[in-house]
């Protein structure tokens, strides 16, 4: 199959499992759990039998099941990253977003290469080492280009001899050729989100532009990694329509991934519509999704495949992230602004959707740590040619954990030495303390000898 005539998406097949499970029975359920607790990943028919659930006390049992899940393969790490936003220039008419392009309620700005350096160096000052640089459809003058300029960029800022030592890229689909530029320039992460699965739903809330074409969108992944970007990310954007239609799509569209490249995507984004200035649907999304469903959504994803990460953005409250770390989460963004050059100037109305989350980084590292989490700002595994396959491998077995672990720890006592508060730092030694002395065996030896080369005066080191 081409990507230009693909169908990845079965409909009829989505509506019949749906139908099928729509009150599962508890032994069903009950079976489901166990399987997913062997961490082998789920079926269509599994994710739809956890979609069913109508009893507290299974979805209870759906909980501690990812729960279980995410404590066996991430242990307590939560990996740190910030957006750059470089420009909200949009040709497209997406109804749910401020940058859709007749939105007259904002002020439209891109940000020159200098720019962009200055807010990068805002964001290594506050200790950040993982970007995720996102754009509107629409650029300057230099066309593609500037986003490969934008990426060279960031990675070329520097403040006090430190950098940015991964940059993921969210940007619009690109040709197999254009890809290959931007693996030259040597991202981590191609991430994109197909928003809603649904044809009809999808044709509804894209009315104008590039992004009106279903197809071109739904096939950018398969693009990226026929173009040799092995780190793919997923998403839908919960709220646009039924979760439980998205999330049996999106099953079968990672399977699609596997088929065709032997491995799926390296992370899921599980980003919820939040009012935004100026669109059409600035109260109240058209399918809202509960707390309560967006938990669940988490949950299943977790059990569905559980060695895909889970990234959370700042658009969700500090409480429901937090309740979510221990239902899967493995990513998370801190001390976030959708606006271009909103970390060095005043944040202004330019902004893409509403925040939850408003707190500065070292709050929300304190009140991670404070939680008993180690937030990381590892970049190990991809500069060592750790992705796509190769990453899948070893996070299966769980040998992960021998690098993640130390290298989560290495990271933070760099964090704290050289970017935290006095008071963050206290409870942050503690942890990493704790934390070795609850490990064993390689993991053990490695975060005691990384952590002391930190303590030494040592950066940037990791197995
Ligand atoms: N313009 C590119 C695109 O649409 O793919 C990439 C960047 S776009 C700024 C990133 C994502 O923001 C979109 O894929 C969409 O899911 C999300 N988004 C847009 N409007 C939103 C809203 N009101 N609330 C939450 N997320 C939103
Ligand atoms: Fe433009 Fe992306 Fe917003 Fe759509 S979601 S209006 S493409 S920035």
């Amino acid at each position: 199959m081409t990507t230009a005539q693909n169908s990845y998406i079965n409909d009829t097949q989505i509506c019949s499992i749906l139908e099928k499970y729509a009150k599962p029975d508890p032994a069903q359920v009950r079976d489901v759990l166990a399987k997913a607790r062997e961490m082998k990943g789920l079926s269509l028919d599994d994710v739809a039998i956890l979609n069913g659930i109508n009893d507290q006390q299974q979805l209870e049992e759906l909980f501690a099941t990812a729960n279980h899940i995410k404590d066996t393969i991430y242990g307590k790490r939560l990996v740190m990253f910030a957006p750059l936003y470089i420009t909200n220039l949009c040709a497209n008419e997406c109804t749910y977003c401020a940058f859709r392009a007749k939105n007259t309620a904002i002020v439209r700005r891109a940000l020159n290469q200098e720019e962009i350096k200055h807010e990068t160096q805002a964001l290594i000052k506050q200790g950040h080492k993982r970007v995720l640089l996102v754009a509107g459809e629409s650029y300057p003058k230099q066309g593609f280009q500037y986003v490969l300029d934008s990426v060279r960029s960031v990675y070329e800022a520097r403040y006090n001899d430190a950098d940015i030592r991964r940059v993921n890229v969210n940007v619009a689909p690109l040709s197999v050729d254009e890809f290959k530029l931007l693996k030259a320039e040597k991202i981590g992460t191609y991430q994109i989100f197909q928003e809603t699965y649904h044809r009809g739903q999808y044709k509804k809330v894209h009315i104008g532009g590039k992004k009106m074409d279903y197809d071109f969108r739904v096939s950018a992944l398969h693009r990226a990694m026929e173009a040799g970007i092995d780190d793919v990310g997923i998403g839908v954007l919960f709220g646009l329509y039924d979760y439980r239609y998205d999330l049996l799509a999106m099953m079968q569209h990672i399977g699609e991934l596997e088929r065709a490249f032997g491995v799926g995507p390296h992370t899921i984004s599980v980003p919820r519509m939040e009012p935004a200035t100026g669109s059409d649907m600035s109260m109240q999304p058209p399918y809202p999704v509960s707390d309560d469903d967006f938990r669940r959504i988490v949950a299943i994803l977790r059990c569905a495949v559980p060695y895909t990460g889970i990234i959370m953005s700042t658009r969700e409250s500090a409480e429901m992230r937090r309740d979510t770390f221990a239902l899967g989460v493995s990513q998370i963004s801190a001390g976030s602004r959708t606006n271009p050059g909103g970390y060095e100037e005043e944040d202004d109305i330019s902004g893409q959707f509403s925040l939850g989350d408003h707190r500065p980084m070292d709050e929300v590292i304190r009140d991670v740590a404070q939680m008993g989490y180690v937030p990381s700002f590892c970049t190990g595994c991809y500069r060592l040619g750790r992705t796509g396959q190769d990453f899948m491998d070893l996070a299966k077995p769980g040998a992960i954990k021998a690098h993640c672990g130390p290298n989560a720890l290495s990271t933070f006592m760099e964090y704290l030495q050289n970017y935290a508060s006095p008071e963050t730092r206290k409870i942050g030694l503690e942890l990493i303390d704790k934390t070795i002395a609850e490990m064993e065996g390689l993991p053990k030896s490695r975060a005691e000898k990384l952590v002391g080369r930190v303590k030494n005066g040592e950066s940037d080191v990791y197995c």
